[in-house]
């Protein structure tokens, strides 16, 4: 199997977020598409040791927002790399709860749409979740959604471990990894390589930087981890 040809699949980037008993949480995913017309029906694929699967399946609703091309790293590492069980990652995102109790980030998004789960499936790590869209918004008409291939060839972000789309980069190609290894450090967490002759423009660290000049309070623009986990290639 060449694992590469995966990369070459596209897909969006998106928040889904659902609630029950008063507990909110939301998981970043690529994977969610529009499965009929009429009604107007949506799938997601969704990890079953997610704790958000854990919301959707008892509460039956969930929403997915649409991120755009400029979404924060910070958003991203709170809903991608964190876990529910630990953090709420409400308290500090911009979001609006439905009349269902279901909760829609707004924070970087350009649409959403709020979903009745009506029917799933068991497709053995995941659930897949089919869905009827009850409810929705366009935030913004202009901004250009983030695509997963603008995060992993920009942002040089990686699909985590519990996305459908994880890819074990022990398996990517020797030379792929062989021209990554130069004064670069890799964070333990999403995998981002911090390349000094490339810097964090996220962060406003200009190409050049070394990675020993950074800050003490700097931080892995993918996930948030701090520098302290990342390890030398
Ligand atoms: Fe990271």
């Amino acid at each position: 199997m060449n694992t590469e040809a995966f990369f070459k699949i596209t897909y969006g980037l998106y928040i889904i977020s659902s609630q029950n008993d008063e507990i909110k949480n939301g998981y970043v995913a690529n994977t969610a598409f529009q499965v009929t017309a009429e009604p107007a029906q949506i799938a997601i694929s969704c990890n079953k040791d997610n704790f958000t699967c854990d919301l959707i399946k008892k509460s039956g609703f969930f929403s997915i927002s649409v991120l755009k091309q400029e979404t924060k790293s910070d958003l991203i590492g709170l809903f991608g790399y964190q876990s529910g069980r630990t953090t709420n990652k409400f308290e500090s995102t911009q979001h609006i709860v439905s009349e269902n109790k279901t909760p829609i980030v707004t924070e970087d998004s350009i649409a959403w749409f709020e979903c009745k789960v009506v029917s799933n499936v068991d497709v053995g790590t995941h659930l897949m979740f089919i869905a009827e869209i009850i409810d929705n918004d366009l935030l913004d008409a202009q901004a250009r959604p983030l695509t997963y291939a603008y995060y992993h060839e920009v942002k040089k972000g990686f699909a985590p471990k519990n996305a459908p789309t994880y890819i074990d980069q022990s398996k990517l190609d020797g030379k792929t990894q062989e021209s990554h290894k130069d004064n670069k450090y890799q964070c333990s967490i999403c995998k981002y390589i911090y390349d000094p002759e490339l810097g964090d423009l996220d962060h406003g660290i200009p190409p050049g930087t070394n990675f020993e000049d950074l800050g003490e309070n700097w931080s892995c623009p993918v996930c948030g981890a701090p520098k302290s986990a990342f390890n030398k290639l």
